[in-house]
């Protein structure tokens, strides 16, 4: 496996001729406004397909931007058209007040969207705060309906309570409708997916249903418990008449489906079974300060220390992107296509 590699300042790769003033677009002519930021590559549950049992290395506290650096890299970002911003991790709650980072990247101009992925463990205390501090939406991670599978597959037995009550939060605190991501696998959960759409028929949730993609630490779970979307839907549309819809804003990966007159709607994300790749328009920024072009791949640039001294991001910027691969190299079962990373938690999935 090749390991996750830090290549200097710049990463060395095939790179492609890009706009060097204006807005960010990469060597493929696709723009770039939407940064996915990853505030932690810790948090407190172990998914099965995301992070082994025993956790991994973790990144060290002077390693880890603060929130200041961050919302500097903003708003170098925003000068060149970032306009969304998405705040991941680890799980990004575990990290202390994020409602003061939230309110640094909202008062950055040009960022118009602020959004949020948690397991909603701990939203229950917190979704007030970030809502007044101006996030606009959460995703909360769900991968079943029942406590005891929840507790198994998050390998923490009691979160399941933690997470409904966050829930509950959230649609309280009118981050409505919120997308629920479930990551569908067979043996675990796959027989639920018809009970997640129907929720959608009563409430206004975006349940999207995820295709396991592997790092090298879930290969035995994503080459045996692996479900395809067409699958899913195939099962889900067993139970109604399912239809393609436009789906909630974002131009994001999912494709929507809907039964008639329902108050929410059911997506599926495919990073395995159909490639999207060439509507990307994000790039990641690492808890440690790395820019990555590619959830995958072992491509990215450090801004940390060169922000650290005080030198310019822009060309950087620049050069991550003229080396943004067209697209992903995923296998089934092996971690070649996912250059080294072991979980999706070390960049922000
Ligand atoms: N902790 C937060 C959460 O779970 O929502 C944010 C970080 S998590 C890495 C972001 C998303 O990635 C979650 O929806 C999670 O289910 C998904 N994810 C993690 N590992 C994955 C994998 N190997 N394949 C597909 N989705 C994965
Ligand atoms: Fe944590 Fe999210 Fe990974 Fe689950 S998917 S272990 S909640 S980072």
């Amino acid at each position: 496996m090749t390991p996750l590699v830090q290549l200097g300042p710049l990463a060395v790769a095939p790179s492609r001729p890009v706009p060097q003033s204006g807005p960010m677009a990469d060597g493929f002519g696709r723009r770039i406004e939407y940064l996915r930021i990853s505030v932690t590559d810790k948090c407190n549950l172990r998914c099965v397909y995301c992070m082994p049992e025993e956790g991994l290395p973790w990144m060290k506290r002077e390693q880890i931007l603060r929130y200041e650096e961050i919302a500097e890299v903003v708003r170098v970002m925003a000068d060149l058209g970032l306009r969304r911003i998405r705040l991941t991790g680890g799980e990004p709650l575990v990290r202390r007040d994020l409602s003061s980072l939230v309110r640094m990247i909202r008062a950055v101009p040009g960022i118009d969207d602020v959004a949020l992925s948690t397991n909603a463990v701990l939203l229950a205390d917190q979704a007030d705060a970030l809502r007044d501090a101006g996030v606009d939406r959460v995703n909360v991670s769900l991968d079943s309906l029942r406590p005891e599978r929840i507790d198994a597959i998050s390998r923490r037995p009691g979160s399941a309570e933690a997470i409904f009550r966050g829930l509950k939060a959230a649609e309280r605190a009118g981050f409505g409708p919120i997308k629920v991501n479930c990551v569908v696998m067979r043996g675990r959960n796959d027989d639920e997916v018809a009970d997640f759409a129907a929720v959608t028929r009563e409430r206004p949730w975006h349940v999207r249903f995820i295709e396991v993609m592997p790092t090298g630490d879930n290969l035995g779970v994503q080459a045996d418990e692996f479900v395809s979307a067409d699958e899913m839907l195939e099962r889900v549309g067993q139970t109604g008449d399912l239809r393609p819809v436009a789906g909630p804003g974002g131009n994001g990966p999912a494709r929507y489906f809907a039964f008639p007159g329902a108050a929410g709607t059911v997506g599926v994300i495919t990073p395995m079974s159909h490639n999207y790749c060439e509507r990307c328009n994000r790039m990641r920024l690492t808890a440690d300060g790395q820019l990555r072009p590619c959830l995958f791949g072992h491509l990215q640039t450090n801004l940390r220390d060169p922000l650290r001294r005080g030198e310019p991001l822009e060309p950087l910027i620049r050069h991550t992107l003229a080396v943004k691969p067209e697209r992903h190299w995923l296998e089934h079962g092996t971690a070649a296509g996912s250059g080294g990373l072991r979980a999706l938690s070390e960049v922000g999935g």
